[in-house]
């Protein structure tokens, strides 16, 4: 069987992988590049495909999956339940980005309903078959509705791991503890060459950054990714027992809805729309209620992660003179978009606006990715006799440790390959 890499070599963005075992053609993911402009679309699918398997919503695991609908390809997606809607949220929202800043159209907006049409739910650990391959996703701990694919054919078993971390979070528990082991691992590399801090400290950390601005009659602004960090900040302010008006804004507030509406991926059942009632959390619908809001020390969790848009602009553009105020980062911040650029130079460049911040910045590292011992424990268990490592900056020097210090036969393929499995 032969696998070729559409993306995701030996960078973040663009996950794709190309599964053809001469009877079935599978494609793993089928992302895109965000955060760059234009936005970096995958290679071509030349072949007609049997299935997409997809392992969570993500846009640079999903984000041109409209594209193949576009191109009439009538197959299948398969993914857990939970990431249908995720997945349209942003594929949506991405479409209308690309609108605004004129991209080339490279789908149209009824593709991206088509492919949703196509999507057909799995649950983990409940094998399925494609033709002669057996199909498994196991919990990848990333997202909810993250999922490592399982791929056995004849008498090889592949793992592609999507994204994924080892460690519970507050929101969700970490990937799968039975994983087996494997011949072929497709794995992640985001973290490769780092470590995360500890998350408790990190955690209260941001509680006391987030108190503080409170204790000085400021507002803190919370900028997150809509999935997952959201809730997961929703979850750490209830533990810590923060007690404020807080408010939710932007994309969040629908990935909140859909993610109580599938309570059991939780870690604890329903523990999201639990902590809400507590801290009697407001939901902010316009500018009339922003405009209200900042004028009292409360704490804000809103859209976008990066500060790329959303309505934590809105909010920088009121509040970027104001000491009192705390704006806090939650998550990396890719090199070139708003956030990265802030923290750099410590102006707020955007469309139109070039503000120099006097509230204060902060960022704290909230990550949903393996770190580097929970990379390399992973290959260790897994135990492949070939590794391809994918989704990183340093997948080249995290295949040369692998081989040279662990005696894995691993390397970090290119986009223009293909290799053959035996
Ligand atoms: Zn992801
Ligand atoms: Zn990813």
């Amino acid at each position: 069987m032969r696998l070729s890499f559409l993306g995701a070599t030996r960078e973040v963005g663009r996950s794709a992988v190309l599964l053809d075992t001469d009877s079935e053609r599978l494609l793993l993911d089928y992302g895109v590049k965000i955060n760059v402009k234009p936005t970096e679309y995958p290679k071509e699918v030349k072949t007609k495909l049997d299935a997409i398997l997809l392992s969570h919503s993500h846009l640079d695991h999903c984000g041109a999956i409209p594209m193949l609908y576009h191109q009439h390809q009538p197959c299948p997606v398969y993914a857990l339940d939970i990431t249908r809607p995720l997945s349209k949220m942003l594929l949506i929202d991405s479409y209308k980005i690309s609108r605004h800043e004129e991209e080339p159209e490279r789908y149209q907006k009824r593709d991206i309903n088509i492919a949703v049409r196509h999507f057909k739910a799995v649950e983990y650990k409940k094998p399925f078959k494609i033709g002669r391959v057996r199909v498994t996703f196991l919990d990848a701990g990333h997202i909810p509705g993250s999922g490592m694919i399982l791929l056995e054919t004849g008498n090889k078993r592949i793992l592609y791991t999507g994204d994924f971390r080892l460690s519970d979070t507050r929101l969700i528990s970490g990937a799968d503890k039975d994983i087996p082991e494997v011949d072929v691992l497709i794995t992640e590399s985001t973290y490769s060459d780092r470590e995360h801090p500890d998350r408790l400290k990190e955690e209260r950390k941001m509680v006391e950054a987030v108190e503080e601005t409170l204790a000085n009659n400021g507002v803190a602004l919370i900028s997150c990714f809509a999935i997952a960090r959201t809730q997961e900040i929703i979850l750490t302010l209830d533990e810590y027992e923060l007690g404020c008006p807080i408010y939710l804004d932007g994309m969040g507030k629908k990935a909140t809805n859909i993610i109580n509406s599938y309570p059991e991926l939780q870690r604890e059942y329903n523990s999201v729309k639990k902590a809400l009632v507590r801290l009697e959390v407001k939901s902010i619908t316009n500018s009339a209620m922003r405009k209200k809001i900042i004028k009292k020390p409360c704490a804000i969790v809103t859209t976008s992660g990066m500060l790329t848009g959303g309505p934590v602009t809105h909010y920088i553009e009121k509040m970027f003179d104001r000491e009192e105020c705390t704006l806090i980062l939650t998550g990396f911040q890719v090199p070139g978009t708003e956030g990265a650029t802030l923290l750099e130079t410590g102006r707020y460049i955007h469309e139109d606006l070039d503000l120099e911040l006097k509230m204060s910045v902060r960022k704290f590292d909230f990550s949903s990715h393996a770190s580097r011992t929970e990379l390399f424990n992973f290959v260790k268990r897994t135990n492949p006799d070939k590794v391809f490592c994918v989704h990183g900056d340093n997948t080249q020097r995290f295949a040369q440790e692998l081989r040279e210090e662990h005696g894995f036969d691993a390397l970090a393929p290119k986009d223009d390959k293909i290799y053959t499995v035996e």
